[in-house]
């Protein structure tokens, strides 16, 4: 390739209705090779497999990659709105005899295919229409004959060619299948209408999963048939569930909408899926797009599988998460606990979500987390005892408790100022810190474990703190 051409990528998904986490890493891949090249990232659509035709999935895709900011240069190109250029190009093939008409029923290809099972060969056609005369043909056609149209594989020699990512790759001709180009629907296979679009959008490098390697020196020989020059091809590793299969649906979620609905944080995402198949080679691990775009680089991606590993991915999570301002915290958050049904409006939600910030992997966990905010608690009284001290001495000191936070001032009714206070309090009259602030986190979260006592009296608010103390109180009068 000359250094003057444009460098061209593209992410080509099928709508299928979500965005499996591998296409998220090819999209990204793409974006980012494209960037740092300065050059163009396409998008396109395909969807010519009727059959798994999704109602809404483009604008969900769409939808997808732009919470990722995956921004896309000019218009997506739609496959389905392109048949007639297909059909056009199928029969450019026929005319120089690099395609055929085939007219052999699918009961007849399914004979074959399960003769050739039997007898331990490798599925595929026989070639039975490879050689009709061009009348049989159009008689046939003309008759309604339901056909398709096959590609002319040669059956000798070699296809060869470099993929950036798994170097010098060779495919033996006998082993290519007279593939299908256009189906008996008239929509043209992924093969052809991929070939005829990466060309046409002068697409420089194809950036894909390793699932098309095979598909690869199909495309290079319809290149040639067409007397087109090829891309360049970079092929992606594998991704594999932690017992090295195949990443798939049965072992966990391969959904991009499903780890955002968990509460998953886009940026998150992203630099995880970045991490699948690449390193910068030292040990740095956290990205944002714009330093992604300044360090990734395409010749360094792994050729073995990449393990997708969930606790990576909260790890990440949890990094983001603590880099939000409490009032985004807050606002993404929203989502969940209306979905958890906690309604937070008479709430300081900020201050109740900066709680648990520290410690939360997924914005999913928030609700749960921070349940006892919403509503008083229901706990074993038994809990409000530290150790071996005697339920009168916490009662005691639950008392001490309101008699120190009841007088504080509104304004000065924070964690950092009621901890003050009550620390003064504790060495002052030389009691165990356990022996209050324990009782006092039980009483105001009803859990053995939670934020510190401080943070959760500021985020209740002093009416409520002072209330669910004297609740405590009454619990171990009883
Ligand atoms: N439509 C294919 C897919 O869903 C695209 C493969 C390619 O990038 O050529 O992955």
């Amino acid at each position: 390739m000359s250094t003057s051409t444009k460098i061209k990528t593209r992410f080509a998904p099928s709508p299928t209705g979500f965005l499996h986490v591998g296409g998220l890493r090819t999209a990204l891949y793409n974006y980012l090779f494209a960037k740092q090249n300065d050059g163009e990232f396409m998008l396109r659509i395909e969807d010519t497999d009727q059959s798994r035709k999704v109602e809404g999935a483009i604008e969900n895709l769409k939808d997808v990659l732009a919470r990722f900011n995956l921004n896309w240069d000019n218009q997506p190109m739609i496959q389905s709105e392109r048949l007639k250029k297909y059909r056009d190009m199928a029969e450019v093939l026929i005319k120089e005899d690099k395609a055929y008409y085939c007219f052999c029923t699918t009961e007849r290809l399914e004979q074959l295919r399960s003769q050739q099972i039997q007898r331990k060969l490798p599925p595929m056609y026989d070639g039975q229409c490879r050689n009709l005369s061009s009348d049989e043909c159009s008689e046939r056609i003309k008759k309604g004959e339901p056909h398709v149209i096959r590609f002319k594989m040669p059956k000798t020699g070699n296809t060869e060619f470099v993929d950036i990512v798994r170097g010098k790759v060779n495919f033996d001709n006998k082993i290519l299948d007279d593939q299908v180009i256009i189906k008996s629907d008239g929509f043209p296979t992924y093969h052809l209408a991929s070939v005829v679009d990466d060309h046409e959008m002068s697409i420089s490098h194809v950036i894909r999963g390793e699932e098309w390697l095979s598909s690869t020196p199909k495309h290079i020989l319809l290149y040639q048939a067409f007397g087109w020059d090829s891309p360049q091809f970079a092929h992606l590793p594998l991704l594999l569930n932690p017992d090295k299969s195949k990443l798939s649906k049965r072992q966990g979620d391969v959904a991009v909408e499903d780890y955002l609905t968990q509460g998953y944080l886009p940026e998150a995402l992203l630099n995880f899926v970045l991490l699948l198949g690449w390193n910068p080679g030292d040990n740095e691990e956290i990205f944002d797009l714009t330093t992604m775009a300044k360090t990734f680089d395409l010749q360094r991606v792994h050729k073995s599988g990449a393990v997708f590993n969930i606790a990576k991915l909260d790890w990440l999570n949890s990094h983001y998460i603590k880099l939000l301002t409490p009032k985004k915290l807050a606002e993404l958050s929203l989502p969940f606990y209306e979905k958890a049904n906690i309604k937070t409006k008479k709430f300081d939600l900020e201050k109740i979500v900066l709680t648990e910030q520290p410690r939360i992997k997924k914005l999913s966990e928030l609700p749960e987390a921070t349940g006892f905010f919403f509503a008083n608690p229901n706990y074993d009284p038994g809990l409000l005892i530290w150790k071996k001290t005697k339920p009168q001495h916490i009662m005691v000191n639950l008392k001490l408790l309101i008699d120190i936070l009841e007088p504080i001032k509104i304004d000065d009714w924070t964690a950092a100022k009621i901890e003050k206070i009550i620390k003064a309090k504790i060495t002052e009259n030389n009691i165990g810190t356990g022996d209050v602030l324990w009782p006092m986190r039980v009483a105001l979260s009803g859990r053995k474990a939670s934020p510190g006592p401080f943070e959760i009296a500021d985020a209740l608010g002093q009416a409520v703190s002072l209330q669910r103390l004297k609740t405590a109180i009454a619990l171990l009068e009883k």
